[in-house]
């Protein structure tokens, strides 16, 4: 049909401006209805059929234990704030692939024990390496769980009693256990389920590398680079009821220092979550906040600063789920491999016994425990297989997930250098690409992984923490691009079309 076969009558000038007046009245308020449309509710959209599963447990010590994150303790824990918990979310897409998502209310993930349960997930559940993410909090009010077994050449950085140490073990020993009860009871309650994203943000968390005279120092620095940014994967049933939600932030879990169990603000910001969703398990991802504390934080107040950042967290949390979600589709294809990162190159044996003299505690058990590593092997490590997770939802979202204490120029970084193009027939936030979600404190967790920027500014997070490990460290300034280009090959991997994969 062409034009010149109609014969449309044209409105006078007059009245083509009432028409398109009403026209934009009618468009407003189509606007406004889509708005205010069912806040909260889960997206009404065809997607492909995924099933979940989530199970949730307590982790906190029975007795009193030595308290991980700050080695200026003076004495093991006193009772506790709330419980810490250990949660799992299972996931399964319309071909049978799984991802299982641990996350722990503790300091960190010990290497060994990501293996054994590595190990043991496949012989039970036959889930392969690649479908395993485990992501601890962070919180420094959480039990010592580096002093055990898995410390290597026995040394003890928090310089423990005997029976603090065997208690530290016997607790690991436990919680593995129970990780892997945890995964095998989601895996069972794997049911048909609806998933989607959405995120907020929250503004807490604040860079805390401040240039002195005395060089970086960790201070509030509120010019600093942040990722205030809080995505929120959230898990329905088919008929809209919310099952699970899980979100995360780039910041320090140090608002508090004191000698309590709790979940500092990712602890406070699950449980109000969940309080507020009666039946939703909320589970807390940390994302690259190396470098970033919440303010304020410490003192006498403390723990009302804490309950205040959680309940923005879960503010945040709320927020993106009024949000009209974007579905996430499957197939889950994850990758699972190691970068060599190498370390600026190990001290000498001399500068090391030097060391071993220092009138600084810190200093002495560092130079002990790689003289210790010196003569048991003969030479110190000058590298370390540092462990890079990517995980890609169909065409939806990319999940990558970082070990260590990542910094947040890598979060900044990767995101802007891994989002796709904008989403066809989307409007608004929605138009966006396909979210880049990118955590730290993943699968091992052993120090801090600097960007080149801050290897090269110094500090606490570019070299000066390494005297808290067993690592030689500095890092070479490699780091960064090693990293970086790993998790590149990895995303290609993980996005490429189903038959050209190796
Ligand atoms: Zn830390």
């Amino acid at each position: 049909m062409n034009q010149q076969t109609i014969n449309v009558p044209q409105p006078k000038p007059q009245m083509r401006s009432w028409i398109l007046l009403l026209c934009l009245i009618a468009a407003a308020s189509l606007t406004c209805r889509k708005a205010v449309e069912r806040p909260g509710a889960a997206p009404n959209l065809q997607q492909e059929k995924w099933r979940a599963g989530v199970a949730s447990a307590v982790i906190t010590p029975e007795q009193s234990m030595w308290m991980a994150g700050y080695a200026a303790r003076t004495k093991p824990s006193e009772g506790k704030v709330h419980d810490l918990r250990a949660k799992v979310l299972a996931l399964e897409d319309d071909r049978g692939t799984r991802l299982v998502i641990v996350t722990v209310d503790l300091i960190g993930i010990p290497r060994p024990l990501r293996d054994w349960l590595e190990r043991q997930v496949y012989r039970h559940h036959k889930l392969p390496p690649e479908s395993l993410l485990l992501n601890a909090s962070h919180t420094h009010c959480g039990p010592v769980i580096r002093e055990t077994k898995y410390s290597i050449y026995g040394n003890s950085f928090y310089g423990l009693s005997p029976e603090q140490i065997q208690r530290s073990e016997q607790y690991v020993e436990a919680l593995q256990e129970k990780l892997l009860q945890l995964i095998g009871q989601a895996v069972e309650k794997l049911t048909p389920s609806l998933l989607s994203y959405s995120h907020a943000r929250a503004g807490f968390a604040m860079n805390r590398r401040l240039e002195t005279e005395q060089g970086y120092r960790i201070r509030p620095n509120p010019d600093g680079p942040v990722d205030h940014d809080v995505p929120v994967l959230r898990v329905d049933s088919p008929d809209g009821e919310l099952r699970a939600v899980l979100f995360a932030y780039a910041c320090h879990n140090t608002t508090l220092s004191f000698y309590k169990f709790c979940g500092d603000y990712a602890g406070f910001a699950q449980q109000y979550i969940e309080e507020a969703h009666p039946g939703t398990t909320a589970l807390f991802v940390a994302g690259c906040g190396g470098d970033q504390n919440p303010y304020p934080r410490g003192g006498e107040r403390s723990l009302e600063y804490c309950q205040h950042h959680g309940r923005a967290l879960a503010n945040a949390v709320e927020a993106a789920l009024l949000w009209r979600a974007r579905p996430i589709r499957g197939p889950i294809r994850s990758v699972l491999e190691t970068v060599t990162l190498d370390f600026a190159g190990p001290p000498s044996r001399r500068q090391l016994q030097q060391q071993a003299e220092s009138d600084d505690k810190y200093d002495r058990r560092h130079a002990q425990v790689l003289l210790e590593e010196l003569e048991q092997t003969g030479k110190i490590r000058i590298t370390y297989p540092y462990l890079v997770q990517v995980v890609q939802f169909g065409n939806d979202m990319t999940i990558v997930a970082l070990a260590g204490e990542v910094v947040v120029d890598y979060s900044l970084r990767l995101k802007a250098e891994l989002a796709g193009p904008p989403s066809a027939g989307m409007i608004g936030a929605s138009a966006a690409g396909p979210p880049v979600w990118v955590a730290g404190y993943s699968n091992d967790v052993f120090g801090y992984v600097p960007s080149l920027r801050i290897l090269q500014e110094g500090g606490y997070e570019g070299g000066g923490a390494m005297r808290y490990t067993n690592l030689p460290g500095p890092w070479a300034p490699s780091i960064e691009k090693r990293i970086v280009d790993k998790v590149h090959k990895l995303v290609n991997k993980a996005r490429a079309p189903l038959e050209t994969r190796q």
